[in-house]
């Protein structure tokens, strides 16, 4: 099956996409994930995304188009895939929907986890990271020891992003350039809206229940 996840920052997104990705075999698909990659070895991508995402503004539409492009190309992803955080844009939409067309797949659903903002901002300001791609909140999902992950015992740590004036922006940008995916995958007759203001272990049962129909 081929799936997006969509929803505002901090909406639970990484959380859920590990948990479906090992339950329904899909390979996960983060575009955040793979620009801060990008970042730390280096690369030219990561010293062209940088500044963007530091101030959470969204990094050029023709750099993500690119690494989707590539990433979608790969043997993997044949059976299904599921991209976290992309689309951003509706021209990244168009261009998701050109890829797919081209290479004879289509879509099956966009679950769209909606979080009210005063709960996205808690969210944010509580999470810690790890290189592994392993998320934590430091009260919601707190690591069994603190600051150190759990699947990898590596050191947790705080994205610049999550910091509070990037936050606000980042908020801004996804009601500005995002939100408008919502009403675009509605038409298309795939969207499907979970309650992401539940726990999450209840966000997961909602996600499985939806998505076993595509199985
Ligand atoms: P996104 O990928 O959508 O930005 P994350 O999955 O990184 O969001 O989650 C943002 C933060 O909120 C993390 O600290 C995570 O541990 C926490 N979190 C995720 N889901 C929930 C939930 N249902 N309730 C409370 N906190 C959550
Ligand atoms: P979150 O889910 O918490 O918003 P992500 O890890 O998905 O965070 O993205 C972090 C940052 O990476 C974004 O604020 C943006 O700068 C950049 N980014 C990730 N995906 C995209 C995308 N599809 N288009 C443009 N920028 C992106
Ligand atoms: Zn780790």
């Amino acid at each position: 099956m081929n799936i997006i996840l969509l929803g505002p920052p901090g909406a639970g997104k990484g959380t859920q996409a590990k948990k479906i990705s090992e339950h329904f075999s899909l390979p996960h698909i983060s575009t955040g994930d793979i620009l801060r990659e990008n970042i730390s070895n280096n690369t030219s991508l990561g010293l062209k995304a940088k500044s963007y995402m530091s101030r959470g503004e969204l990094v050029p539409d023709e750099l993500l188009i690119t690494i989707v492009k590539d990433r979608l190309s790969r043997k993997d992803c044949s059976e299904g895939f599921m991209l976290d955080g992309y689309p951003r844009t509706i021209p990244q939409a168009d261009a998701l929907q050109m890829i797919l067309t081209e290479s004879g797949k289509k879509l099956d659903a966009v679950l769209n986890i909606s979080v009210g903002d005063e709960e996205l901002v808690k969210r944010l300001s509580g999470r810690r990271m790890c290189k592994c791609g392993a998320s934590y909140h430091v009260s919601f999902n707190p690591p069994k020891k603190d600051g150190i992950c759990d699947v990898c015992k590596g050191e947790l740590y705080q994205r610049d992003d999550d910091k509070a004036e990037a936050v606000r922006n980042r908020l801004d940008v996804y009601k500005k350039q995002t939100q408008p995916l919502i009403d675009y995958y509605d038409k298309k007759g795939v969207l499907r809206t979970i309650d992401g203001e539940n726990d999450i272990p209840r966000i997961f049962e909602d996600i499985k229940e939806v998505l076993e129909q595509y199985e």
